[in-house]
């Protein structure tokens, strides 16, 4: 409260706003929670600091599950009506040209047993306009949430800077779904507990030649890692280094990175020299967290802002969105009776803590014990045992385009416009 009345004193609230649910980030945990409440006739607002959903660096992966949930919305068929393209095999090779491990998607029993790759700003616009044919939806672009409204302990709200100066939001609850450096989770004082990733990734793009062959691939050798994402007409190139190693990386300049990238991918020959400038190619450190305690009364954290997911085998677009739906499932009917309590919102935690531990755990052996053995130059890669093993590549594409328990909608919540 004192902090309320100081952070009044010194900036004017232009308007208030009250709505039952605020949901702050406007990701895919974000996107798609405001969608599935607008439909059951939830009041949402979904605040989001940028002015568009143009992001380049958020992975452009729709997994087998979240299709599924987009059949159950009825959105699948017109969703696929934009561009894409589709994987079903995740091939490792060695520069040696060996394959050491191939995961095939096709053999998943679903509608969609492949990953559907599409630029993520579309995803996120095709929801945002389903969203927007229901009446209780509100979004505000550009809208940069720094301050939560407590009320005698429980969150009611936030403040956020936006067009012309403050404006407040005033919720039955607020949804923190702000990513990585969740800003809503540390105004709650939410402390997350990073576990260590080996390596960051540098993440760039490279034309892709009709000749090249598709899919996802990764390719290990001479102390180099990299994966690449089939992008129709380019590759969207992740080229990993150790924790740490970026300095290096430009202190040595840009004509030893293509070098290096040429020895690992010596296709590259004749387009490595298309990096011109270190602007092409972006640095993002790789980081695995997890928040021990997701809520506090009236506010609850979902997506990376309760989870940052390491990029290893692209799930963290996944467990977002397995996040929405899991919270969409249990809080429909408390936000319809407008009475949100602890036990609700740590029963969506609880729903979702195991999953989400065992994909960071598998993540972590990933890293562990391939990716820190790949990027030893000390060593010549050998592929781990596990790798061979005919369970593992089985299980590989089903935790990956699955996770460990599927999420859907419950019955009631899918179908077309119900319940508006
Ligand atoms: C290099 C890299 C590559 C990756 N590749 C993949 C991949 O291929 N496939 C995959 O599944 N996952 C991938 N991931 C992980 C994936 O990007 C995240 O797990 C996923 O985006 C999490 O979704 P989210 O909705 O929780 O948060 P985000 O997608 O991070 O969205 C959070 C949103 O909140 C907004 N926001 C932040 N602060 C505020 C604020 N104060 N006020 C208002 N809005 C705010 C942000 O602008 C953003 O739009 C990758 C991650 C990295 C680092």
């Amino acid at each position: 409260m004192i902090l309320q009345s100081s952070f009044l004193s010194t900036h004017q609230i232009i308007d208030t706003q009250q709505t039952d649910c605020c949901i702050v980030g406007g990701g895919p945990a974000g996107v798609l929670l405001s969608l599935l409440l607008a439909r059951q006739g939830i009041s949402v607002t979904l605040l989001e600091t940028h002015k568009d959903f143009d992001r380049d660096f958020r992975g452009d992966t729709i997994h087998p599950l979240t299709m599924e949930i987009m059949e159950q919305l009825g959105l699948a068929d017109r969703l696929l009506q934009l561009p894409h393209t589709k994987i079903d095999q995740l091939t490792l090779r060695t520069t040696e040209q060996d394959i050491s491990f191939t995961a095939d998607f096709s053999h998943l029993k679903t509608h969609y047993p492949y990953v559907t790759i599409m630029p993520q700003a579309r995803f996120l616009e095709f929801l945002i306009e389903e969203a927007k044919q229901y009446p209780h939806f509100r979004l505000v672009l550009g809208a940069n949430v720094q301050e939560l409204i407590e009320e005698d302990d429980s969150i009611a709200g936030v403040r956020y800077r936006g067009q012309g100066g403050w404006h407040e939001v005033k919720a039955l609850l607020t949804i923190g779904a702000d990513g990585r450096h969740s800003r809503v989770r540390e105004l709650a004082g939410l402390k997350p507990v990073q576990s260590s990733a080996p390596m960051d990734v540098l993440w760039f793009r490279i034309p892709r030649l009709p000749e090249d062959g598709s899919g996802l691939n990764g390719r290990v050798g001479k102390g180099k890692m990299l994966a690449l994402l089939d992008r129709s007409e380019q590759w969207q190139v992740a080229y990993i280094i150790p924790k740490g190693g970026y300095q290096q990386v430009r202190t040595e300049g840009l004509a030893k990175f293509r070098q290096n990238l040429v020895e690992v991918m010596p296709e590259f020959k004749d387009r490595a020299d298309t990096l011109q400038d270190w602007h092409q190619i972006a640095f993002l450190s790789v980081e695995s967290s997890f928040v021990p305690c997701w809520y506090r009364s009236g506010l609850l954290l979902i997506g990376d802002a309760a989870h940052v997911m390491s990029p290893v085998g692209g799930v963290g677009i996944n467990y977002a969105i397995q996040d929405a739906v899991t919270t969409a499932n249990i809080l429909t009917q408390p936000l319809k009776n407008k009475q949100i309590q602890d036990k609700d919102l740590a029963a969506v935690q609880r729903r979702r803590e195991i999953p989400t531990r065992f994909i960071q755990a598998f993540q972590s052996l990933l890293q562990q014990r391939l990716i820190k053995s790949a990027l030893d130059e000390q060593q010549t890669f050998k592929a781990p045992a596990f790798l061979r093993l005919p369970l593992f590549r089985n299980l590989f594409p089903r935790i990956i385009g699955f996770g460990l328990f599927p999420v859907h909608l419950k019955d009631e919540f899918s179908g077309l416009k119900n319940n508006i």
